[in-house]
């Protein structure tokens, strides 16, 4: 008898390009932080509340929520390793997870080197326990403006040359307020630091938004969902072969998407983009990677030889070195096959 499809799904090696630590914190976890910092003690109740937004905006409050809850190494620690031990069950072997730094620069006022140290303790201890390897995109939110985001990727540079699992930098936040375009110089200073370059766009703006994202230098681009209003856009992006981390279950349940039906998946990739599936903030949206899978192959057709692309792809489009991507996808190629 043949293995079912969520077995070979699962046995699949994958990596997630497109995952936000901040957004892997379940709500039990977050009761469990906020019993260490009496100041913000939080209900299983309440937590849960929290996690039903009913758009956007709201969801961008959740996930300010839970980042005001993280105030240690230990506490950082404690998620890292939670998100990695979920990762490794979904057969997940690689993972580029964003950390918004640029929300405890902003609203904390803290340093974030020393929280970093918990981060690094659980991913030692995951790649260690679970074979499993994590790099860190440090994320500044764009809406806090381009000091802010500064600080964050000026950070990201001198960490690096002690702690090479940080490997790019990102900016997030809410792309109706503010374009890519401010980032420009602060995009190409990165890249002169050897960090590679990522931008959330056009997620909830038009087509205008990953141009921008493509025209300041980022090497990837989240989400992408307005591309496909943009004919040209969509031609670019195909014959550079520019990564788009998709985020099916994220655009449905933000709104940005208005149904399940529509999204672009399935027209990006037989438009020959190279495209990834990704969970985004899992938690907060009740997915994970192993669900986008699952979603895209049922509700869109993806054959198994498609699912298979889909997670070589996200093994091309990741920062990992050569060698390591060709084990991977040599691993790819074996599970396909067993
Ligand atoms: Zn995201």
């Amino acid at each position: 008898m043949s293995e079912s499809s969520s077995e070979f799904l699962r046995r699949l090696p994958k990596a997630e390009l497109h995952l936000h630590l901040e957004g892997t914190v379940t709500p039990e976890t977050l009761v469990e932080l906020s019993e260490r910092h009496p100041a913000g003690r939080l209900t299983l109740e309440q937590a849960r509340a929290l996690y039903r937004y009913a758009d956007f905006t709201g969801f961008l409050l959740a996930f300010k929520a839970i980042t005001e809850r993280l105030l240690s190494a230990d506490d950082y620690e404690l998620i890292t390793w939670r998100m990695a031990q979920t990762l490794a069950a979904q057969g997940v072997a690689h993972a580029e997870v964003y950390v918004s730094v640029g929300v405890v620069y902003y609203w904390r006022r803290i340093e974030f080197e020393p929280l970093f140290a918990g981060m690094e303790r659980a991913r030692l201890r995951a790649e260690r326990e679970f074979g499993i390897s994590i790099l860190w995109i440090f994320d500044a939110v764009r809406h806090f403006g381009v000091e802010e985001a500064a600080r964050v990727f000026r950070k990201a540079a001198e960490m690096r040359r002690e702690h090479p699992s940080i490997v790019g930098i990102g900016i997030g936040g809410d792309e109706r307020r503010t374009g890519a375009e401010p980032f420009r110089e602060l995009f190409a200073e990165a890249r002169d630091a050897g960090l590679r370059l990522t931008a959330h766009a056009g997620e909830t703006v038009g087509p205008e938004g990953i141009w921008g994202a493509l025209n300041i230098g980022a090497e990837r681009i989240g989400h992408g969902l307005s591309a496909e209003h943009d004919a040209e856009l969509m031609e670019v992006l195909a014959e550079r072969q520019v990564p788009v981390e998709i985020c099916v279950t994220s655009n449905v349940r933000t709104g940005s998407c208005p149904s399940l039906s529509e999204h672009p998946v399935r027209r990006y990739f037989d438009s020959g983009l190279m495209i990834t599936l990704n969970s985004d903030d899992p938690t907060l949206f009740g997915s994970d990677l192993l669900g986008e899978y699952g979603v895209v192959e049922q509700e869109f057709q993806f054959t198994q030889e498609q699912l298979r692309e889909l997670a070589a792809n996200s093994v091309e489009a990741s920062f990992l070195l050569p060698e390591r991507k060709v084990a991977m996808l040599r691993a790819i190629e074996d599970a396909a096959h067993e």
